[in-house]
């Protein structure tokens, strides 16, 4: 029988990430001195020599030792995480590609990735004491703080894009206990939000600064490790919004070398949407990243023109550590969304199948080898989305009328 008890965590503590000031495990947004970033540390020497054994249990908790929630009962949980990691062989077959892995998350309660960040945030707020959470969000972030602060008892103030998808809305709307619907864009909100978030009014749920929020998303690194055989890709596609994501998993990675557990971290590729390109175009043009005027996008959850500082870290890790950076168009992302679903019978949302789209243009200009393995992040449901449907008119059938359709159909 195995333990399912969760172990214990290893965090201990938060560093700067500009000046390398250092602070005990509190709730502390940004750093004293030098109002940089903050960033979660482990006692990984302790973590190398209790071995892979230390983790144990399903979902997210899993990997409690290297998450930041200390007591076993603010670990909120929903079911989230241990998503499947998907061989592609028809899609790898589309694309010419060797080996193609699709992590999809998808299949979380919410059905995106924001419920690994969730999962540690609403878990922080129960830490730290607080009784409201809040968001800013287009949609996703929205339903799944909603949900996980409705899970944990708390008060949840969501802030939604008015452009969010009727489902998404039906969602935030059932589990929300205060739903405001916003104006413009995320980027017009968010500073103000941000000053709130400052004068502790309620737990800053946001994807700016909070690190325990963050650091959910880090166990996609180490789930895609583990199924993948203890074996990272050679290659990982990961979204970029505002850059949790791409930051906590190349953190993740990061970890896994200094415990000696991999030899060394996959090249990172960071996508976005053209509409919404503000890091890929900084990467492309050399320069410093210049926050964009952004209007709609279909991939709504990348829509973020000004990512602020998390945007310039994401930066300065692909250029410090050799990533790739890319957009795709609106088309490309559409038909990546239909390519994914005929090939491999997965449904994702726009914002889940523009990575995808990305390495499709990468292939192209051969900036990515075909003979790598490749692990693209599908990172949420085609389920949220709103779209036309096809024609809705039905036939009537009788016994044989079916047989025929049936027998016609099946014709080679
Ligand atoms: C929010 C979101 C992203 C982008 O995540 P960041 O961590 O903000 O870069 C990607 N995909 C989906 C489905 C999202 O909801
Ligand atoms: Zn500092």
């Amino acid at each position: 029988m195995q333990d399912l008890t969760p172990t214990e965590s290893l965090a201990t503590g938060l560093t700067c990430i500009e000046c390398g000031a250092t602070y005990p495990l509190a709730y502390r947004l940004e750093c004293d001195r030098c109002r940089g970033l903050l960033e979660l540390h482990y006692d990984l020497d302790t973590l190398r020599r209790r071995g892979r054994e230390a983790f144990q249990g399903p979902g997210l908790w899993r990997y409690t030792a290297v998450l930041p929630i200390a007591r076993p009962e603010h670990r909120v949980t929903l079911g989230e995480g241990q998503t499947p990691l998907l061989e592609c062989p028809g899609l790898a077959k589309f694309l010419g590609v060797k080996r193609l892995l699709i992590k999809f998350d998808g299949t979380n309660p919410t059905g995106t990735v924001k419920d690994r960040s969730s999962a540690t945030a609403i878990a922080a707020a129960l830490q730290f004491g607080f009784q409201a959470a809040s968001v800013v969000s287009t949609g996703n972030a929205a339903s799944s703080i909603a949900a996980y602060a409705a899970r944990a008892g708390l008060r949840s103030l969501i802030f939604v894009y008015e452009r969010a998808s009727a489902p998404k809305m039906l969602h935030i709307g059932a589990t929300a206990t205060d739903l405001i619907i916003y104006k413009g864009v995320y980027d017009d909100l968010i500073g103000h939000w941000d000053r709130l978030a400052e004068e502790q009014l309620f737990f800053d749920c946001g994807a700016s600064r909070n690190a325990y929020k963050q650091e959910g998303k880090k166990t996609l690194a180490y789930e895609i490790w583990e199924q993948n055989g203890f074996r990272v890709p050679d290659v990982v596609v990961a979204p970029v919004a505002v850059g949790e994501i791409f930051i906590a998993m190349a953190r993740g990675f990061r970890e896994l070398t200094r415990l000696g557990w991999i030899e060394k971290t996959p090249l990172m590729v960071a996508a976005q949407a053209t509409r919404s390109n503000p890091v890929s175009r900084a990467f492309r043009d050399g320069g410093p990243l210049t926050p964009i005027k952004i209007g709609y996008t279909v991939a709504e959850g990348l829509a973020t023109g000004d990512p602020g500082k998390k945007g310039e870290w994401v930066l300065r890790l692909l250029r410090q550590e050799g990533g790739l950076a890319a957009d795709a168009e609106e088309e490309e992302i559409l038909e990546a969304q239909k390519v994914l679903a005929k090939t491999e019978g997965i449904w994702a949302g726009p914002t889940g199948a523009a990575q995808l789209a990305v390495l499709g243009r990468l292939l192209a200009k051969k900036q990515v080898d075909p003979a790598q393995t490749i692990c693209v992040i599908v990172s949420e449901t085609g389920l949220k989305t709103e779209a036309e449907v096809p024609t809705r008119q039905g036939a009537a059938f009788d016994y044989n009328s079916l047989r025929a359709l049936v027998l016609g159909r099946l014709a080679p």
